[in-house]
């Protein structure tokens, strides 16, 4: 029916939702995306025993998460400075497999 496996065309869903969302939390704010605190890093981990490579963090931090040619999970990076967090937050609680976690 569709030319793409259901966990990826849900994966663009969360991907599409979220931006908006991210969008609006800092119009909010007044501010921008922009990065603006001075950064410390985060730690970031992935349990790969759970994760099922639907691709949700890739689509949504791509420079730390990346699905590989053999369609699993390659994690690009385990830190993230700190003025990433909100981002790194997000893409935490889309992992429907709760796999990403961060210290
Ligand atoms: S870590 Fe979570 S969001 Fe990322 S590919 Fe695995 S299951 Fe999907």
């Amino acid at each position: 029916m569709y030319g793409k496996p259901l966990k990826f065309i849900l994966a663009e869903y969360i991907v599409v939702h979220h931006r908006g969302r991210r969008a609006e939390r800092h119009r909010h704010r007044g501010d921008t995306p922009a990065r603006t605190k001075e950064s410390r890093m985060i730690q970031v981990k992935v349990d790969f025993g759970r994760c099922d490579a639907n691709g949700t963090c890739a689509a949504l931090m791509p420079d730390v998460f990346h699905i590989g040619e053999d369609g699993l999970l390659q994690q690009l990076s385990t830190q993230v400075s700190e003025d990433r967090g909100d981002d790194l937050e997000e893409v935490i609680l889309c992992c429907p497999l709760g796999a990403i976690s961060r210290s």
